[in-house]
């Protein structure tokens, strides 16, 4: 086939720089703290091999970054990306030693266009060099398929891997370097990547269905339409859901139905090059939109990938294969990271947000993907001969989340349950503070407490029973004493938003979640209090270290408590 984009990491420096190999596994903050601090290797001017695979990949470029390297070459390694007992494509699901996953490798937290933070990248706007723009990374990065890498690593010299953590499955010893053992050692890597960032022009598609009591109140499913080849699985999967739910709502409508409040359905671009097309359309629309949104794109998961649960509801077969840590009687809901379209609407306006797909069984890896993530072969063919061969996998999630958006865009109440939040809140406190308890000593040394915090969260307990009480009393009849409650409802994600935002992440601005900082797919509770804990452990001056703890624990029991206070009776 010709005319196919080769594999690249979208936004990578150009340059050819030279030096010699080091492996360093995930490049997870992790694996930079073991070479670093346990191991002795610096990574300083040398080039460094990482595998794909547990976090997003622009964190690897980030840390490599920071740990003085001037290249660093993505790989997948079979041993995340090769299934036992499965053939590699097309007979098969696997990857070929030949196909690498392209992807981004931007830090950008939140920014959507590197070039135009904070407002849509009009005609007229202004617009940063590329040399300043937003998370774009300073060293060459290049993805590679295991044939490649295996040549690569054959011959590495040097320290051996630390622990069996460290090797994947190729035959190669993953000594870790610097460079190459044997008559080899004279040689060198070098990189060649010629990427050029140009500005071009994306394309959202957005379709509406004007609701008829409160038309000023929007739910939106939204998902992006752009892929790095063929698309079979990503984007296309869920923008046929899309379609497929949009043209059922369309149905409705030629029998004269219209929901009470206005659906938008959103088909996004450039999601593969950062989040570009919600976060741009996100910014265009910021002035409605921090009013007017009640709910979109949901997210639940449901482990739902093997099959033989026929006879069972969608429900009982994500409860059986996925059940809540905190209590099996409930399905697991993941806490929201990024790494897609919702992004910009829950991160950084504070739109209650969620997602809602089928995904593999959680006992593999959850940020690892699909062995043909992103390469040439997701293909439809792939999703037709093994993914959904009968496509009941997407009829039912576009019936999800088709009823998912009749009922959020169609009940008098809005289906919210506060309650849970508090539950959740109060999980998270406990897990913040366990692990706080690491560093006993040094609680009780700073002065540090915990109280408001608790406390905090036991006034949004009490308002949130409160405010359900009152919920089941509300007058049906009295159409403004229904919208004050709604508002409540819809506005209380709002509500955990700091304006100032996270601490060098301005555009993440919810106090309860953000992006982990090492992970962008993964969501963290308490990500200020998170990230200041985490610098008491590696930060010199651990009187600031403690200093910045205390300030986040009161922006969060704040934040709470404000949150508390939205919910209380308007007299
Ligand atoms: N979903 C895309 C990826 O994982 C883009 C993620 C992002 O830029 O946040 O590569
Ligand atoms: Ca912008
Ligand atoms: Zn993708
Ligand atoms: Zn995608």
């Amino acid at each position: 086939v010709t005319g196919i984009v080769p594999p690249y990491n979208a936004f990578s420096a150009q340059g050819t720089p030279e030096g010699d190999l080091i492996y360093v596994n995930y490049a997870r903050t992790e694996d930079f703290f073991k070479l670093e601090r346990e191991m002795n290797i610096n990574c300083s001017g040398k080039i460094v091999i990482a595998r794909y695979g547990k976090i997003f990949r622009g964190n690897k470029v980030k840390n490599a970054m920071l740990a003085g390297a001037i290249g660093i070459i993505l790989y997948s390694d079979p041993a995340d990306y090769f299934a036992p007992a499965v053939q590699p494509y097309p007979k098969g699901w696997n990857l070929p030693g030949t196909a690498a996953q392209r992807g981004n490798v931007l830090n950008l937290n939140g920014a959507g266009d590197p070039l135009t933070p904070g407002y849509p990248a009009k005609e007229y706007t202004f617009r940063l060099d590329v040399k300043e723009g937003v998370g774009i990374p300073k060293i060459p990065v290049h993805p590679i398929g295991y044939n490649d890498a295996e040549i690569l690593l054959r011959h590495m010299g040097g320290t051996a891997p630390p622990d069996d953590s460290w090797k994947g499955s190729l035959n190669v010893n993953y000594n870790i370097g610097p460079g190459f053992a044997g008559h080899g050692s004279f040689r060198k890597v070098r990189m060649h990547v010629h990427n050029i960032n140009r500005i071009t022009r994306i394309y959202n598609v957005i379709g509406t269905i004007r609701g008829s009591v409160e038309p000023d109140r929007y739910v939106i499913l939204g998902g992006h339409r752009d892929s790095w080849v063929f698309g079979g699985i990503d984007p296309t999967s869920g923008a046929a859901v899309l379609q497929e739910v949009a043209q059922s709502f369309g149905k409705l409508r030629s029998g004269g139905w219209r929901p009470r409040r206005t659906i938008i359905f959103a088909s996004w671009d450039a999601e593969e090059f950062g989040l570009l097309g919600s976060t741009e359309w996100a910014e265009v629309k910021r002035p409605e939109l921090e009013v007017d949104n009640i709910w979109s794109y949901y997210w639940l998961k449901f482990s739902c990938f093997y099959d033989g649960f026929e006879s069972k509801s969608l429900y009982e077969s994500w409860l059986e294969k996925d059940p809540s840590f905190e209590n099996i009687n409930f399905p697991r809901i993941n806490k929201l990271g990024s790494g897609s379209d919702f992004e910009a609407y829950f991160q950084r306006l504070g739109i209650a947000s969620g997602r809602a797909r089928y995904t593999k069984n959680r006992k593999t890896d959850t940020y690892s993907s699909y062995p043909l993530y992103h390469t040439i072969y997701e293909t439809f063919e792939l999703v037709e001969n093994f993914y959904d061969p009968t496509f009941k996998k997407q009829l039912s999630v576009a019936q999800l989340r088709g009823a998912l958006v009749y009922e959020l865009a169609d009940s008098e109440i809005i289906p919210f349950n506060i309650e849970d939040y508090a539950k959740a809140l109060k999980n998270y406190a406990t897990s913040i503070y366990n692990l706080s308890k690491k560093h006993d000593q040094q609680l009780r040394d700073h002065g540090v407490s915990f109280d408001s915090l608790f406390s905090a969260v036991k006034n949004f307990s009490d308002a949130a029973s409160d405010f359900h009480r009152r919920l089941t009393q509300v007058d049906l009849n009295n159409p403004i004493a229904v919208r004050i409650m709604n508002d409540q409802l819809m506005l209380l994600e709002r509500a955990f938003i700091d304006p100032l935002g996270l601490p060098g992440r301005r555009f993440y601005r919810h106090i309860i979640f953000a992006p982990s900082s090492h992970n962008k797919y993964a969501g963290e509770s308490f990500p200020g209090i998170y990230d200041a804990l985490f610098d008491v452990e590696n930060k010199e001056d651990s009187r600031s270290a403690w200093r910045e703890v205390k300030k986040h624990l009161s922006i969060a029991a704040f934040t709470i408590q404000a949150a508390a206070g939205t919910l209380t009776e308007v007299l």
